[in-house]
């Protein structure tokens, strides 16, 4: 701090001192004392946030290095429309070839082979939630979504808050419509509830893929994995499995027996027994690997979900990991983090503000202003829609990633939390944990009973005039 001020570090030291802070040359300050020493030597600290990632980039895969790699889907619909079911069908029933006997672990994810050969990996914690919850932390795992409709009921509040979360991740949408083995199922009004949103599925004349199933009788369900697989298709998924990997943790818990165990997901490269393995905060000799049915593996390549024991501690769901070539990097990086995650617990502004548009937009650096919208009925839902997105401009694209009836909810913190969005309610407030996660995540809502009102701030605020809230 000293040499990047130009003052001499006793300087430094006395300016703490005047704190109340007894510090050593060599000691580290956290963020708050290092913004108020440096404004008594007239100098303003921005944070920016140490990519570690970097110190640990790997070449580039070339194309010829790069294989197919199996889709990962995460299962997401409305409350008891059939999603845990769906889960459980594909875990239990034996649609994998020349295997016997059904996944008797929960471990967070599980693979599956269709009778061609073709696997699937498949995110074991349905819903939207945990599926934005993990983007949030950046972690960008799933491929795809299989949305689940109950055919006995219609598209609900949180079926398009799934579509919304899919949408935002920008990835393809296959529809499982479901519980067809009901009397009451009617599967053609939910298709046409999807035809009303845009939405046009494959027998509407559109692009989308929906299967009609029962997760209960496995009707279908065959037919919606092919329909998924051939979806993914598309995509070109591919990784390079010869080179150290990396991944992403799904879930992680301490057994008493065998110490911490951690499923993550392969991604990139091949992970084996005997590789240390840096997730999170941390570090490890990966002593051993089982696989969804509890059999011991010793390597698992790209789209592989595996659980893996030998890490000093439970990392988080949506921590990333990578393999190293000595325990001792892997260990250092790890501190590091810790140390960081300290010292940055004051800093930058991480998601936008309504404030801090203006600036951005004058700085060049930002493009797309994200707004979640909700309020109490459709008819101001729909006129602010319009108006916000005639503020557009050739500098700036507004877009409202979603938008709906009802208060805001956690999930839409973590919607715009994941997609870098602000939040505006219209009569409505945040409900239940909304604004604590908000105030952690540093996601700006703001709430308004005039519309008036709530178009002239955007409008402000992409001026760059609005007054700064007191
Ligand atoms: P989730 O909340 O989306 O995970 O829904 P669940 O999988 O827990 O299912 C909710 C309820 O619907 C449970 O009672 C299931 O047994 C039932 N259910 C799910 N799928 C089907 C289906 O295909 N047919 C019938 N008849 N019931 C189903």
């Amino acid at each position: 701090m000293a040499t990047m001020m130009d003052v001499p570090v006793t300087k430094i030291i006395s300016a703490c001192m005047s704190l109340g802070m007894m510090v050593t040359m060599n000691q580290r300050l956290d963020a708050e004392t290092l913004s108020i020493v440096a404004e008594e030597f007239g100098f303003e600290v921005e944070f920016v946030t140490a990519d570690l990632e970097e110190s640990f980039e790997r070449v580039a895969d070339t194309e010829e290095e790069l294989t197919p790699r199996a889709p990962i889907i995460t299962v997401m619909g409305h409350v008891d429309h059939g999603k845990t079911s769906l889960l459980d069908y594909i875990r239990k029933e034996n649609v994998i070839a020349g295997e016997s006997g059904g996944i008797t672990q929960h471990i967070g994810a599980y693979g599956v082979k269709l009778d061609n050969g073709q696997k699937i990996a498949f995110l074991d914690t349905p819903g939207h939630e945990a599926f934005t919850a993990m983007r949030a932390r950046g972690a960008q795992v799933t491929d795809l979504a299989i949305i689940v409709v109950a055919a006995d009921d219609a598209i609900m509040p949180q079926t398009k808050e799934a579509i919304s979360h899919a949408q935002a991740a920008g990835i393809p949408i296959v529809f499982a419509i479901n519980k067809i083995d009901k009397p009451t199922a009617n599967p053609e009004k939910i298709k046409e509830g999807l035809a009303q949103m845009n939405l046009l599925v494959e027998d509407w004349g559109g692009k989308i893929q929906s299967q009609d199933i029962s997760a209960k009788t496995g009707t279908g369900v065959k037919e919606l994995l092919e329909k998924v697989l051939l979806e993914a298709e598309l995509l070109e998924l591919k990784a390079n499995p010869n080179r150290m990997a990396n991944g992403t943790v799904v879930e992680a818990f301490l057994d008493k027996g065998r110490g911490y165990v951690s499923t993550v997901l392969v991604q990139g490269g091949t992970l084996r027994v005997g590789d240390y393995v840096l997730a999170g905060k941390h570090s490890g000799k990966v002593r051993a690997m089982q696989d969804e049915r509890g059999k011991n593996i010793k390597e698992a390549g790209p789209s592989t979900p595996v659980s893996v024991l030998g890490l000093d501690g439970a990392p988080q769901a949506g921590d990333k990991f990578n393999v190293f070539l000595d325990e001792r990097e892997a260990k250092t990086i790890a501190t590091k983090r810790t140390q960081l995650q300290r010292e940055q617990s004051v800093r930058t502004q991480r998601h936008i503000t309504l404030d801090e548009i203006g600036r951005r937009i004058a700085l060049g650096e930002f493009k797309e202003l994200n707004i979640i919208l909700k309020g109490d009925v459709d008819g101001s839902v729909e006129a602010l829609t319009d108006s916000f997105q005639n503020l557009s401009t050739e500098e700036i694209q507004v877009n409202i990633i979603h938008k709906a009836v009802g208060p805001i909810t956690e999930s839409d913190v973590l919607l715009a939390s994941a997609s870098d969005a602000i939040i505006i309610g219209f009569n409505v407030r945040p409900m239940g944990n909304a604004r604590q996660i908000a105030d952690k995540e540093e996601i700006d809502i703001r709430t308004y009973s005039i519309i008036y009102d709530a178009i002239n701030d955007l409008k402000d605020a992409m001026e760059g005039m609005l007054s700064p809230v007191m």
